[in-house]
């Protein structure tokens, strides 16, 4: 009895995927070759969500999710014996640059419907103290005698009020898989799909690590950073349109200054005039990554089974530097800590939700280190075009729209195509 569907990879991606699928009698069967659900990128995510991307359907996206995530114990309808994940809502600072702009995103969230508030240098002063907010733009190099000079004048900025994080990203893949599981999904860890094979334009099976082939009608990669080398097996090697590769990133962990702490008023801070983010973390500390300066050169990553996953110390240097000017308190440890992992970056760092020119095969991929957020509306949307596709909907000259219940938006999935023209965005994990 072939498998209704195969997903390749059992990540946030994957499992939200297998969940919609399960939802609508598919019968899914994920396969990963990591340890469990979310043990590849995503568990290394800083899982911030917030609302700031540059085009329209991405910030419906996000609002609808962050919406889901609110809901998340209703969504799934399973409780988890390991625990549910938590929306903490901390609210993110969007520091004024010309990378990010309130102007670029305010028709955005007027349509869409995301409240925010404009602060001005003066509302900043009084309610983030700790906050430096001198003007350095553009973003330099640590090491650069420029990075020192004196800044050239104040910073305002916008404030999302219902941004914030999930506290621990692998146990929401693990409650997604309980929760398809218990909808009719299977799930095999430990095994590896080294091939996939097709008969007469359409996929007809995969093939395993251990030898064994599989028969499926539908196949979907969800496999993170791995989305290319899985395009290869089914013969995309030369995909036109929208492409993806890896890149190496990293994140830092410091102890949160007064003010910046979960349980003193931390918020998000996107800060694209030094060139980083940061967000509250649990146990006091801080978390800080990059938001790709133009200053700094990008690590991309030809073997994802083939890179240093440790920080190192000049990656750490910069990203901590640059906090410590924008948090002048902040105690910095002498010795790098955090993750290094490794985002799945597409042509535009917008995702690619999309059937593929094989029939059977889909496509979840490019989720360019902001997509996480998004994991909840990824599953009904890959269920839907793949619906659409097997009832002989022509998606790309007739794209699906997907509603969005709890928040009254049309997504047009035609947005996240594989044959797109590549959308203008900020270029970098900002979307
Ligand atoms: C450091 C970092 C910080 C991030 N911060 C944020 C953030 O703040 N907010 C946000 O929204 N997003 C963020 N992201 C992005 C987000 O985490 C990812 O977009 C998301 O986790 C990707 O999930 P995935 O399921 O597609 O990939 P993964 O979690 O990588 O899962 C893919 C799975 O596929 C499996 N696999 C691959 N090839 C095969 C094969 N041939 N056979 C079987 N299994 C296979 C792998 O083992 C892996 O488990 C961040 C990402 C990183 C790396």
């Amino acid at each position: 009895m072939p498998h209704g569907a195969v997903i390749i990879g059992g990540g946030i991606m994957g499992c939200s995927i297998a969940l919609e699928l399960a939802r609508r009698g598919y019968s899914p069967l994920v396969l990963d070759k990591g340890p469990g659900p979310g043990a590849g990128s995503t568990s290394s995510s800083s899982a911030i969500i917030r609302f700031n991307y540059s085009t329209p359907d991405a910030v419906k996206l996000a609002w609808e999710s962050a919406h889901m995530w609110s809901q998340w114990a209703d969504y799934l309808g399973v409780t988890d014996e390991l625990g549910m994940a938590r929306f903490l809502r901390t609210g993110q600072l969007v520091l004024d640059s010309p990378a990010t702009p309130l102007c670029k995103v305010q028709a955005l969230f007027d349509d869409v419907g995301v409240p925010y508030e404009s602060l001005n240098t003066a509302n900043l002063h009084e309610r983030f103290p700790s906050l430096d907010l001198g003007r350095y733009y553009p973003p330099k190099p640590v090491d650069d005698e420029a990075f020192w000079e004196d800044n050239h004048g104040e910073l305002a900025a916008y404030l999302t009020p219902d941004a914030g994080f999930i506290d621990d990203p692998a146990l929401a893949a693990h409650n997604l898989m309980v929760a398809a599981i218990a909808a009719g999904a299977t799930f095999r860890f430990h095994t590896e799909v080294v091939g996939i094979r097709q008969h007469d334009g359409r996929i007809c099976a995969v093939q395993l690590d251990d030898g064994g082939v599989l028969p499926c009608a539908i196949v979907v990669n969800a496999a993170g950073p791995y989305s290319s080398r899985v395009n290869r097996l089914a013969g995309l090697a030369a995909a036109k349109g929208v492409t993806t590769r890896a890149l190496r990133q990293e994140v830092d962990v410091l102890p949160a200054p007064h003010g910046f702490s979960i349980d003193d008023g931390g918020v998000i801070v996107t800060d694209a005039d030094l060139g980083t983010y940061f967000r509250p973390h649990l146990g006091g500390t801080l978390i800080a990554g990059g938001v790709e300066p133009e200053c700094d050169t990008l690590e991309w990553v030809d073997d994802p089974d083939s890179y240093n996953d440790m920080p190192t110390a000049e990656v750490w240097a910069a990203q901590t530097t640059r906090v410590a000017r924008r948090l002048p308190d902040i105690g910095v440890p002498m010795r790098p800590t955090g993750v290094a992992a490794l985002y799945d970056v597409s042509s535009d760092w917008v995702p690619i939700y999309d059937r593929s020119d094989l029939d059977g095969f889909y496509l979840a991929i490019g989720t360019s280190g902001n997509q996480f957020k998004n994991a909840p509306m990824v599953g009904p949307i890959m269920a839907e075009i793949i619906a659409a596709c097997e009832a002989g909907r022509d998606h790309d000259a007739d794209p699906v729209a997907v509603n969005c219940p709890l928040t009254c938006n049309v997504i047009d999935a035609g947005h996240f195509s594989r044959t797109r023209a590549v959308h203008s965005t900020t270029n970098s994990v900002l979307g």
